[in-house]
C-alpha cells in the first residue's frame, strides 16, 4: 500500500443524484479505512480499489476526516459514504463511528453508503437510522460468473439474503451489476448484464450498471495488458440500459468510469462523446428513445466482433490479436 494521511478522506466531490425520483444534489465522500476485508483475501479480479486504504485507520482518524467531509457539507438531500469496502464492515468503520457519522447527516434525505452482504445482519438492521439506503455490489446474477470470473467470495443467495432483509426494514436498495467480467465474450457479456439486471429488479430501487474500467494491480489489468481482455463497447451498454422499458419501476443507469478511454468502456473517438451525452441524459429522464437511433461506423465493427467471438469461442480482444499480427 502506498503512504497516505490516515486523516484525510480519499476524495470528496458533489455532483447530482436521485431521491424519491427527484433529481437533488448529492455530497459524495470517499473514506479512506484500512479497506474491503474480502480483497486482503484475493478480492475481485476487478477491484483495485484499495490501494487508498491503509491500516491502522480507526475511530480517531475517521473523526477527523467526518470533520473534512462536514467542512464541505452545504445541506445536500442526498449523502453518499463510500469506503473501497464495506462502510458497515466493524472493522473498517467502527459502530460507534459508523453511528456518529449517520447522525451527523441527519438533516439529509438520505444517506447512501455501501457493503457486501454479509454485513447486513439483524443487529446492524436494528441499528439503522430511516434515512440510510445500501448500495450492493451483486455484479451477476449467475453464481458461476461470481466464483470463476469475478472472484467475489459470495453468491446470488447471500445478496437475496441481505437485498429481502433491507427491504423488510424499509431501507432503499441500490444494486450494482457489472458489464463484462473477464472470460466473457461481448455478446456473453451484454446477456449477463440483462439476466442480473432482471434478477436485481425485484430487490432494488435503483440499479447501476457499471462497465468494467481496468484498473492498476488486478487480475483484469494483467489479461488486458497481454490482449487477453477488451474493456466493454458503449454499444454494449447501449443494449442493456432499454430494459428500462419492462422495469418502470426502477432507476436504471451507469456512471461509467474511465470512459472512452483504452481502459474504460469505448467506441471510438467519433462516438464516444455523444453516446456518453445522451448516456447522462437518460441517467436522470429515463427516457429510452435518448439511446437510440446512434450510429457510426464503428458499430459494424463491434457487430461483427460480437459474431467473430462467438465463432471463435473465445474472449479476448481479438480486434487487438488481428491488428498485431496483420498489423491492420
Ligand atoms: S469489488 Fe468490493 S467486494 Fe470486491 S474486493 Fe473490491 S471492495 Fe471488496
Ligand atoms: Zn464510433
Amino acid at each position: 500500500m502506498r503512504s497516505v494521511d490516515p486523516t484525510v478522506p480519499v476524495t470528496v466531490w458533489k455532483e447530482d443524484d436521485v431521491v424519491d425520483g427527484r433529481r437533488e444534489r448529492a455530497l459524495v465522500a470517499i473514506l479512506r479505512t484500512r479497506g474491503c476485508h474480502w480483497w486482503r483475501r484475493g478480492g475481485c479480479s476487478m477491484c483495485g480499489y484499495n490501494v487508498e486504504s491503509a491500516e491502522g485507520i480507526g475511530t480517531e482518524e475517521l473523526s477527523i476526516q467526518l470533520k473534512a467531509v462536514l467542512a464541505r457539507y452545504e445541506g445536500e438531500r442526498m449523502v453518499k459514504l463510500y469506503t473501497s469496502g464495506s462502510f458497515l464492515d466493524p472493522d473498517e468503520v467502527p459502530p460507534e463511528m459508523r453511528k456518529r457519522f449517520l447522525r451527523s447527516f441527519d438533516g439529509a434525505k438520505r444517506v447512501l453508503f455501501e457493503s457486501r452482504p454479509e454485513f447486513v445482519t439483524p443487529d446492524v438492521l436494528e441499528e439503522l437510522p430511516d434515512h440510510a439506503a445500501v448500495a450492493l455490489g451483486l455484479e451477476s446474477a449467475s453464481d458461476t460468473v461470481l466464483r470463476c470470473s469475478v472472484n467475489k467470495g459470495f453468491s446470488t443467495r447471500d445478496y437475496v439474503r441481505a437485498a429481502e432483509a433491507l427491504q423488510a426494514r424499509g431501507l432503499p436498495v441500490r444494486t450494482y451489476v457489472l458489464l463484462k467480467p473477464p472470460f466473457l465474450t461481448e455478446s456473453a457479456a451484454i446477456e449477463d448484464a440483462k439476466a442480473t439486471v432482471r434478477f436485481a429488479a425485484p430487490f432494488s430501487e435503483s440499479v447501476s450498471v457499471n462497465p468494467l474500467n481496468v484498473q492498476k494491480g488486478t487480475v483484469v489489468e494483467g489479461l488486458w495488458r497481454r490482449g487477453d481482455y477488451r474493456p466493454p463497447w458503449t454499444w454494449s451498454l447501449f443494449e442493456v440500459l432499454p430494459l428500462k422499458r419492462e422495469l418502470p419501476t426502477v432507476r436504471l443507469f451507469s456512471s461509467p468510469s474511465g470512459a472512452g478511454a483504452q481502459r474504460g468502456m469505448h467506441n471510438c473517438p467519433s462516438c464516444d462523446k455523444g453516446l456518453l451525452s445522451a448516456l447522462e441524459t437518460f441517467n436522470f429522464e429515463q427516457d429510452v428513445g435518448l439511446l437510440e437511433g446512434h450510429d457510426c461506423a464503428c458499430r459494424r465493427e463491434w457487430a461483427s466482433l460480437l459474431t467473430a467471438e462467438r465463432a471463435m469461442r473465445t474472449s479476448v480482444d481479438v480486434r487487438r490479436y488481428l491488428e498485431d499480427e496483420l498489423a491492420l
